[in-house]
């Protein structure tokens, strides 16, 4: 045991007097040339350190649309253009000292230039004529009200404008030339459905305009509806059947169908369409078909319209733009000539700038006669 403990002295020893002869050799190194300095960086900004960002899931932030009621009264100042040719024009010519040939040949021209229509302008005109000789009425607030009368009569207050709510879902193709605010307007129809509590499925078969399917979805995710859509150039025909299939599936109340609206290409834009239509009934009848017109257009837009009413069965029209340089007298044009109401009049680019139509409230609007 004693040898064992003297062996290890005497190894601790030889360790530690070997460290004696390296570390002063360590220590010695110093003598040796500097290594070269490193640069010092002089004003120079550090370096900006990239952090990633960490993916947290976030659940897209929903918005409500405004309530459908009363949309009409609020957006009720874009129609000034409107309202200053057939208003105000109008009442200034009725409140005149004497009502002759003159003052109603002017009146006449005013509804003509209101985009009126040649044929609806003489009924109305005659009636007023009619009413106030029998009447005797010379007051500017009965003036007024004859003409409320007369143009809410022509704007036929007693159309269904309701969009149709009963099928199961509910199955609503828009169709309309490109420009006339088409697919923005589908993003709006989505919010108006919403808005009064249905639910929303849209299908983007307008293939041939990259950006729309785009832009539908844009507008479906900001109410936290569905969008169906195919690749670029894919079968718009596919597109609304995949649609309605998924509508079916999860049980919405209406799928939306969003189409291409070339009409540069007339017959191919019309073989497109009935093509999509035949597609989507071969699992439910299409209940309804929008079509969009660009209110601006005028007359010239009617000779579209009509296009589109001998290919597809025409439900409703939605006339957008009617807060730019359009003339409010269109409306009663359009119903005339197509026989078919407008459910919907577009009054701006903001996402609830869609107002349901309302005769009353619209001419009310145009006259300022409301509160
Ligand atoms: P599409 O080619 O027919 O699908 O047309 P878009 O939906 O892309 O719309 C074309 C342009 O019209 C867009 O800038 C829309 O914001 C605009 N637009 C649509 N509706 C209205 C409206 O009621 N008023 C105004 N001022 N602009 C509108």
């Amino acid at each position: 045991m004693e040898y064992v403990v003297i062996a290890l002295v005497l190894l601790g020893v030889l360790v530690l007097g070997g460290l004696g002869l390296v570390v002063p050799r360590l220590r010695r190194r110093p003598e040796l040339p500097p290594p070269p300095a490193p640069p010092t960086p002089v004003e120079t900004a550090p370096a900006p350190v990239e952090v990633e960002p960490e993916a947290v899931p976030t659940a897209p932030e929903l918005e409500v649309p405004e309530p459908t009621a009363g949309r009409l009264v609020r957006l009720r100042a874009r129609l000034s253009r409107s309202q200053s040719v057939l208003g105000k024009g109008l009442l200034g010519l009725l409140s005149r000292d004497r009502l002759d040939d003159d003052v109603w040949d002017e009146v006449e021209e005013s509804l003509i230039t209101a985009d009126v229509g040649v044929e609806a302008t003489r009924e109305i005109v005659e009636r007023l004529r009619e009413r106030t000789r029998v009447l005797g009425t010379r007051s500017p607030d009965e003036l007024r009200a004859l003409l409320t009368e007369e143009l809410v009569a022509a704007l036929e207050p007693e159309l269904d404008r309701s969009l149709k709510s009963d099928g199961k879902p509910t199955i609503a193709l828009v169709v309309g030339v490109n420009g006339s605010g088409k697919t923005t307007t589908c993003g709006k129809i989505a919010r108006v459905l919403v808005a009064d509590g249905r639910t929303v499925l849209l299908g983007a078969a307008d293939t041939f305009r990259a950006a729309a399917a785009d832009q539908l979805a844009t507008w479906a995710g900001r109410v936290g509806a569905e969008v169906v859509r195919g690749p670029e150039g894919a079968d718009p025909a596919s597109v609304a059947f995949d649609a309605v299939r998924r509508g079916i599936e999860t049980g919405v109340d209406t799928v939306l169908v969003d189409t291409a609206g070339r009409l540069q290409n007339k017959v191919g834009l019309m073989d497109e369409l009935g093509k999509v239509k035949r597609v989507v009934e071969k699992q439910q009848p299409v209940d309804e078909t929008l079509l969009v017109l660009d209110a601006t257009t005028g007359q010239n837009g009617l000779e579209q319209a009509r296009v589109f009413t001998e290919v597809v069965d025409v439900t409703g029209v939605v006339l957008t733009k009617l807060d730019g340089t359009a003339k409010g007298g269109i409306v009663i044009a359009v119903q005339r000539k197509l026989g078919i109401p407008v459910k919907l009049v577009g009054l701006g680019e903001g996402p609830d700038d869609l107002a349901p139509f309302e005769p009353r409230q619209f001419v009310d609007a145009l006259l300022g006669t409301d509160a």
